[in-house]
């Protein structure tokens, strides 16, 4: 049987430029309810920019769009929708901090499971999330890569958590945990040494909290 190239082609074609369609709907939905704070189609929004995560960071690169945008979109969509489950969510509530918010002359012990265990020194604002997360319920990680989340949920099952990371870091790790209700918040300021986040963000994020 001769194979039909030119209708294989064809079909392939449709089937790319579908993709694309479908991937520009979704930032472009994503986008309005970034901007606006009012999520529309979320499912859809977060089925499609994960399944095709690097085509929709190519498309943003190639109109010159900040390639953070579909992070940004993933994260703030999923906080939204997973804001009411994390309010009236009971039981152990969790904060992720990643060390590298740590102070240069951190003297934090490292636990194999939990991660760094901080003594709230008062060097950076671990201390202070710490101290904040004891009156609101909240225990804190300080986790040295993703791995320790995974050990942390197996021997201390948070049922709701904060998760404070870099952009990419931070929407690769909210759909991995997101069988639980999780909120995250992007560090300002990146990297692998002196990070920052917003401590009033966090603080605020366990505050909304029905205890
Ligand atoms: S506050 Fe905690 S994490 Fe920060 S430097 Fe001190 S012991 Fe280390």
């Amino acid at each position: 049987m001769e194979i039909p190239y030119e209708l294989l082609g064809r079909i392939f074609v449709y089937l790319l430029l579908f993709v694309l369609l479908g991937i520009v709907l979704a930032l472009l939905v994503g986008f309005y309810s970034f901007k606006k704070k009012k999520v529309v189609f979320p499912n859809f929004v977060l089925f499609i920019l994960y399944l095709f995560y690097s085509p929709a960071k190519w498309i943003c690169s190639v109109f010159s769009i900040r390639d953070t945008l579909v992070d940004e979109i993933l994260i703030e969509v999923r906080n939204a929708v997973m804001l009411d489950d994390f309010i009236n969510a009971k039981g152990p509530r969790a904060v992720f901090l990643p060390q590298c918010m740590r102070h240069a002359s951190c003297r934090a012990r490292c636990d194999p499971i939990i991660g760094y265990e901080c003594k709230q020194c008062g060097l950076c604002d671990i201390g202070a999330i710490c101290e904040a997360a004891g009156e609101h319920g909240f225990t804190v990680y300080v986790i040295p890569g993703g791995s320790f989340v995974k050990k942390i949920m197996k021997a201390h099952r948070p049922t709701s958590c904060i998760g404070v990371a870099c952009y990419d870091e931070l929407s690769e790790s909210m759909e991995e945990i997101s069988f639980i209700p999780v909120q995250g918040i992007c560090l300002l300021r990146d990297g692998c040494f002196n990070t920052k986040v917003d401590v009033a963000e966090v603080i605020d994020k366990m505050e909304v909290c029905n205890v």
